[in-house]
Order: C-alpha cells, then sequence, then structure tokens
C-alpha cells in the first residue's frame, strides 16, 4: 500500500473534483483505494506529497519510437519533403536500432509524466529482425503501460504511393503480420500492461483493400484502429485526386470511423468532417507540437471538443518535434488553441483533460485510465511545483500547465514506481542515451 498525503490533488474525474490538500491511497491490487481532502484513514507508512500536484499519468496517443534514432533531420520540410526525405533512411531500420530508440523515447517520456503510450511502428525492413518484439522489451524495462501498433504501408511509389517501394510490404503479408502480433501478444484484461491495435500508415502509403481488411480484422479481434489523417492540405490534394473526396469521407467509405477508432492529427477537418467524427464517435491523437514544426496547421480542438469527439494528446515521433516531452504537450495544446480562437479556446483543465481521460478514451482504457477515483489503476505522477519556475503560481493545475515543464517527484504504474525524484526506477539514462546515439551512428553511417 501507497500512501501519499500533503498533496494537491487534480482527479481529472467528471465533475473536475480537486483538493487543495488532500491524499491518495494505492492498494496492493495497484488500483486507488482512497482519494480525497485531508489525511487518508489508514495507517502505514506516508509519502508527503509537500509542494507537489497529483494527477493522473499522462497518455500519449500518437508515437513513432523508432524515429529517435532519426532527429534532427529535414528540419525545414514540408510532411511530404520530410518523409521522402526519410523514408530511404528508415528502410535500414532494425531490431536493434529501434530498441535502442524505443528505450530512449519511452525513458523520456516517462520523465516527462507520460504513464501509458501508444505506438505506431509500420517500417518493417525484411532484414530488420523483430522490431515489434524490440520496443515490447524496451516498454516492459522502462515500466510503461504500452499500446503498441502494428502498422503497415502497401502502397509504395510505382503504384502511386509516397514511399519508395523498398520500404512498402505485401498486403496481405501486413494483414497476417498484424493478425499474429495481435495473437502473440494483446492483453484484453482490464489490468492490462500490453494492448495491441491495427494501424496501416495513412491514404497515401496504403491501398484501400488493407485499409478495408485491416478495419475487418481489428473487429473480429476485438482491437482498435488507429492511422494517421487529415494533417496536412498536401494529403487532401492527394485524396482528392485518388479517391474524388476529402480524407474523413474517404475514412467512412473504407470502414475507418467509429468509437473503436482514433485518428492521429486531424488538422485539416471542415464542420462536417467534425460532425462526422463525434456522431460516430471517432477519436482524434492531437499533436500541436508536430503540426508546428512540419507547419501542417493547427487542429480545430475547440470545435472538436465541443462536438463530442474523443481528443488525446500525441507527441508523435521524435523526427517531427525533438522535444517529444508530453508534459510540454499540455501547454502547446493550450497555446494553439488560444492562438486559433483566442484566450477562451481552452483553459489548463480542459488541457491536463486531454492529456489524462481524453488520451485513455482515445485508447478505450477509459474505465480504468484517465482519472484518480477509487477503483481505478494506480497510474498518477507527483509533480514538483515549488521549485524556481513553479513557486508562487498558487493554482496548482495552472503552475502546471502554464509554468515550464514540471519535474516528476513520483510515476507510478499500476502503484509501481517508474520514476522517482526525476529519474528513472528500471533505468539509467545515460545507458539509455549512449544507446540512442549509437543507433542513430549505425543508421546513418552504418557503423
Ligand atoms: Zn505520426
Amino acid at each position: 500500500m501507497i500512501i501519499i498525503e500533503n498533496v494537491a490533488v487534480a482527479t481529472v474525474d467528471e465533475a473536475g473534483t480537486e483538493y487543495a490538500d488532500g491524499h491518495v491511497v494505492v492498494g496492493g491490487d495497484g488500483r486507488i483505494a482512497a482519494v480525497g481532502p485531508g489525511d487518508a484513514d489508514v495507517p502505514g507508512p506516508r509519502i508527503d506529497g509537500t509542494g507537489c500536484l497529483v494527477t493522473p499519468g499522462l497518455v500519449n496517443t500518437h508515437h513513432h519510437l523508432y524515429q529517435w534514432a532519426t532527429r534532427g533531420l529535414a528540419l525545414d520540410e514540408t510532411l511530404f519533403g520530410w518523409l521522402t526525405t526519410l523514408y530511404p533512411i528508415w528502410g535500414r531500420l532494425d531490431a536493434g536500432i529501434v530498441g535502442a530508440a524505443a528505450g530512449a523515447g519511452l525513458g523520456w517520456l516517462a520523465l516527462s509524466g507520460c504513464t501509458t503510450s501508444m505506438d505506431h511502428h509500420y517500417v518493417f525492413p525484411r532484414d530488420g529482425g523483430d522490431v515489434l518484439q524490440a520496443e515490447i522489451e524496451a516498454a516492459r524495462t522502462i515500466g510503461l503501460r504500452f499500446h503498441p501498433t502494428r502498422g503497415s504501408m502497401d502502397l509504395g511509389r510505382k503504384d502511386g504511393g509516397l514511399p519508395p517501394d523498398n520500404v512498402v510490404e505485401e498486403t496481405d503479408e501486413a494483414l497476417a503480420a498484424t493478425e499474429a502480433a495481435i495473437d502473440r501478444w494483446h492483453d484484453p484484461s482490464p489490468d492490462a500492461m500490453l494492448q495491441i491495435a491495427v494501424a496501416p500508415c495513412s491514404p497515401f502509403s496504403v491501398t484501400t483493400r488493407l485499409m478495408e481488411e485491416a478495419a475487418v480484422l481489428a473487429r473480429r479481434k476485438g482491437v482498435r484502429l488507429h492511422t494517421h489523417l487529415a494533417e496536412t492540405d498536401d494529403e487532401e490534394e492527394f485524396c482528392r485526386k485518388q479517391f474524388g473526396c476529402t480524407p474523413v469521407e474517404y475514412a467512412e467509405r473504407v470502414g475507418w470511423l467509429g468509437n473503436d477508432v482514433w485518428l492521429a492529427h486531424g488538422v485539416h477537418l471542415d464542420d462536417s468532417a467534425i460532425a462526422r467524427l463525434g456522431a460516430t464517435g471517432t477519436g482524434v491523437a492531437h499533436c500541436p507540437s508536430s503540426n508546428a514544426r512540419l507547419g501542417a496547421g493547427a487542429a480545430r480542438v475547440r470545435e472538436l471538443l465541443d462536438s463530442r469527439v474523443p481528443v488525446g494528446l500525441g507527441v508523435d515521433g521524435a523526427a517531427s518535434q525533438e522535444v517529444s516531452h508530453l508534459g510540454a504537450e499540455l501547454r502547446q495544446a493550450l497555446y494553439t488553441a488560444r492562438l486559433r480562437g483566442g484566450p477562451k479556446a481552452m483553459n489548463a483543465r480542459e488541457a491536463l483533460r486531454l492529456g489524462t481521460i481524453g488520451g485513455a478514451r482515445c485508447l478505450g482504457r477509459q474505465d480504468d485510465l484517465g482519472s484518480l477515483e477509487v477503483g481505478k489503476l494506480a497510474d498518477l505522477v507527483l509533480w514538483r511545483l515549488d521549485g524556481l519556475g513553479h513557486e508562487g503560481i498558487d493554482d496548482k493545475v495552472a503552475a502546471l500547465v502554464f509554468g515550464p515543464p514540471a519535474p516528476v517527484e513520483l510515476a507510478l504504474v499500476g502503484g509501481k514506481p517508474v520514476v522517482e525524484r526525476g529519474e528513472l526506477v528500471n533505468a539509467d539514462e545515460e545507458t539509455l542515451t549512449r544507446a540512442a546515439r549509437d543507433a542513430h551512428r549505425r543508421l546513418l553511417t552504418g557503423r
């Protein structure tokens, strides 16, 4: 049992319950046994949370962990320019490189207050080894709850797609490998540390048949669906030319709208597209820093929320936004909303909701994750807010969102510590850094 006291609490429950001075008790089953004002009414050793705010752990809804090995490249490109620069490099990925990149990316996410992350992996070089297993092992080492998706690309340049032909798979091969990944790893239990989703990459790198059959496969297996959609004007133009419709109309045509689907980006959406997402319960992984880095645009998050679309936050791949810090994404989301819609477009608590319960809804884990409520999994973060960067901002949620990225005093996943006093519990930051540096060098130079 873990008892945290003398702490400000933001539960992020439906009513937005907060306690200026409260407690959280974690039971031996890794779930929250109590949360409330004042001291806890149970005996046992205490963690003193003075100077800290406790929130649900952040949920990352879009990432490409392998991209940690290709940070700092194609710095001034649009999405299509950036992709065509990087595809040939990614074609040389192997399990060793992906494992090192995933270790770095997941370690960094944990230090940024993230307790659950998805990953979207869609590059499977023929001689690359078992890259999905490599990142799953990295997540087990760091201790994060992990939702890797089995991605895929089967539309190469010779068939009118964007990626070079040597980085795409055959359609049936991709579907079979996706089904095998679900059978091998997907854990449907409420306490699951590992769940798989089905994730063909994007309209311009995937055939219509793969999109359609992937949706059928996911529903037959009872797992979720994820893809990139409506990220850039170039994609919209591609869809209009190839399919004669918008990206969301295309998604609907291939069976990709529904409350078991969440889409990365959703930047270029008109009113009718937003209404369709809301009516079908289709989620959106909002990635404001990546959208800014690639100059893709600013998602209409206020309108999405007003249409009851589930919206979570994603850092996106580390090669399209080198910060990759989920705590920092809270502020980026708030700023992005305000640049579009003025200071009333989003407040600090709405930003925190995106990063917690909004993300849990995207991953289908809202019954067990995303808020501090009795019976939910004890995935939580104690943010230190009494240092130079935050002291004096009396509203603790405002300090977390408006202030600089806050140090993580403690992060628990299912009641188990993964970060303590700003350091990883299960891995060594310097070792991760060295492995990532070597992976980057090997990928870029072959040595
Ligand atoms: Zn992405």
